[in-house]
Parts: structure tokens; C-alpha cells; sequence
């Protein structure tokens, strides 16, 4: 059965109409939804955060997926960034970058992660939030609101468009996951709502079109590359939206024109590993290694 279609244009004028926060909309939104208190809600989340905690921490040791093809580069990063006076990425970024890659790595070598919204873009969220906490010093509890705004926005994409690469590529994935980062970011940091809905759509306007082609049709090359990709542009997108820039394409239209290029995307780039990087000549190489044949 299909999902009923949510708003989050809707959702924005809600919470402009009732002078609330876009996050305290959501947080009231998703008690009555789960038929919890606001208290319950935020616990879920912390509790969630726990385990995004421990999955950056596995991906920093530094572990080699099941594949083989990743395994490292956060760690990798992380000690390159450290030896540096000044890096390009800065720090806030630059320890996004590191842990959204951690939790890659983490998700390829087979430890637990938060699917956020999915487990090939898992590394996001926690990214962005853990930097966003050790940076900028926010508290767990203001967190998990922000978590909580991720999920609804997640809600509406998944709603409106999909959350899988194999319906609607990578842009459903990475896309969405940079999405729902850069709405969480904005209201985070004390964006209006219309803001969040801005972050949104520039998010996934950037990322539109993006194809899903996973190398073996593991979940490891391009996918750890993909969430410091997504993580730079939820950033960006957050960044411009807090500073007043608008999306000219209205976000619920902007989530439904990535439904229709999810549509039309050829089949070989929905997660079939039958195009794109996929069938590169290195891919294919290396699929062979793996598994001792072609696929
Ligand atoms: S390339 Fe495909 S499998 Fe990898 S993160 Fe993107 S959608 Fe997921």
C-alpha cells in the first residue's frame, strides 16, 4: 500500500502559523504519531545516538570491510587533518568528512549503525550531529530534537519519492540522508521552518540524478565517498539556507522531481551493479576477485 503523500510545505506553514520551532513541530508531530511523550521520543533518539557514537568509533579504528574494496580512510583522514595547521575542509567539516566516512566503513566491514535512512547512507547523520557536538558544544537533548527533525523530513521524502538506491539511485540515499542532515543542521542552529525547507531542497537539487552503482553490489565503493559527498552538501545547502537563501523550486516539488529522475532512471543504475562504476574495467576486475567470477 502506498504511503499518503506528507507536505513538508505544509508542515513549514503549520509551524510558522502556530510561532513554533520547526523542531518543536516535529517533535509534537512524531509523540502524537507514536502515541508517546516528548520525553519518550527524545530518549529513543539518544538512544540512537548511542549507537551511532559506537559506530564512529568502530569506523576510526580503522576496519576492512567484508569485500575488502574500503577500510581506513577515515582513519586516514582523521590523522592527515590532525598533522595539519590548516586544512581546507576547516575543522567542522573536516571532522564530518572523517566520521561520515567511519561510519562507512563501519557499515561495510558488517558493524551496527543507525540506518539513517539507509545503511549505505548511514555515515550523514551522525556525522554532521557529532561534529556539530563537538564544535559547537550543543547538548545531547538538543540532539535528539535534531534527530528528530531528520526523521520527518525523511518521512516526507520517503512519502513523496523513496529512501532505497534500488527504487531511485543514490540521489534517494545519499540524497535524502544529506537532506534530512541539512534540515536537522538548520533547525539546530535556530533556522525558521521555512529555512529547514530551504536546506531540503537545495540538498537534493544538488544531488539530483545522482545513480546508485555499487562496485560487486557491495555497499562500499562509491557508498563511504558518497557520505562525505552528501555530508559537504548538506553543509553548504544548511549554510546558505541560515543565511537567507531561498530555493526557487518549492521543496515538496523539488522531492517530487527526484521521484520522477528516480523513474526514469535505467534499471543498470539502481543497485543491479549492471552500470555506471559498477562496470568500469577496475570494477569488474575486482568482481571477479572477489567472487571468482563475473556476476
Ligand atoms: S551507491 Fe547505491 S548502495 Fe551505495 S550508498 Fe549509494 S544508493 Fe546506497
Amino acid at each position: 500500500m502506498a504511503l499518503a503523500k506528507l507536505s513538508l510545505e505544509e508542515w513549514i506553514q503549520a509551524a510558522a502559523e502556530q510561532a513554533v520551532s520547526f523542531t518543536d513541530f516535529c517533535v509534537d508531530f512524531q509523540r502524537r504519531e507514536l502515541d508517546l511523550t516528548a520525553e519518550e521520543v527524545l530518549a529513543r533518539m539518544e538512544a540512537m545516538f548511542a549507537v551511532m557514537e559506537e559506530s564512529i568509533a568502530v569506523g576510526l579504528k580503522g576496519p576492512r570491510s567484508k569485500g575488502g574494496l574500503v577500510g581506513g580512510d577515515g582513519q586516514k583522514l582523521q590523522r592527515y587533518l590532525a598533522g595539519k595547521q590548516q586544512s581546507m575542509l576547516g575543522d567542522f567539516i573536516g571532522k564530518a568528512v572523517v566520521y561520515s566516512m567511519a561510519v562507512g566503513e563501519a557499515n561495510a566491514a558488517m558493524g551496527r549503525i543507525v540506518a539513517a535512512p539507509t545503511a549505505g547512507s548511514s555515515g550523514v547523520l551522525p556525522a554532521v550531529l557529532f561534529a556539530l557536538k563537538e564544535e559547537y558544544g550543543v547538548n545531547s537533548h538538543d540532539l535528539a530534537k535534531a534527530l528528530v527533525v531528520a526523521g520527518a523530513i525523511g518521512m516526507v521524502i520517503a512519502s513523496r519519492a523513496s529512501l532505497a538506491g534500488a527504487a531511485g539511485g543514490c540521489q534517494a540515499e545519499c540524497g535524502s540522508a544529506g537532506a534530512m542532515a541539512a534540515g536537522a543542521m538548520v533547525a539546530l542552529l535556530g533556522g525558521t521552518p521555512a529555512q529547514v525547507g530551504n536546506a531540503v531542497a537545495i540538498t537534493i537539487k544538488n544531488m539530483l540524478g545522482l545513480v546508485c552503482d555499487p562496485v560487486a553490489g557491495l555497499v562500499e565503493v562509491p557508498c563511504v565517498k558518497r557520505n562525505a559527498g552528501a555530508v559537504a552538501q548538506a553543509i553548504v545547502a544548511a549554510e546558505m539556507a541560515l543565511a537567507g537563501i531561498e530555493s526557487v523550486i518549492p521543496v515538496d516539488e523539488v522531492i517530487d522531481a527526484m521521484e520522477s529522475v528516480g523513474q526514469s532512471m535505467h534499471c543498470s543504475l539502481k543497485e543491479t551493479a549492471q552500470g555506471g562504476l559498477a562496470v568500469t574495467p577496475t570494477a569488474l576486475a575486482l568482481t571477479e576477485k572477489i567472487f571468482g567470477k563475473k556476476l
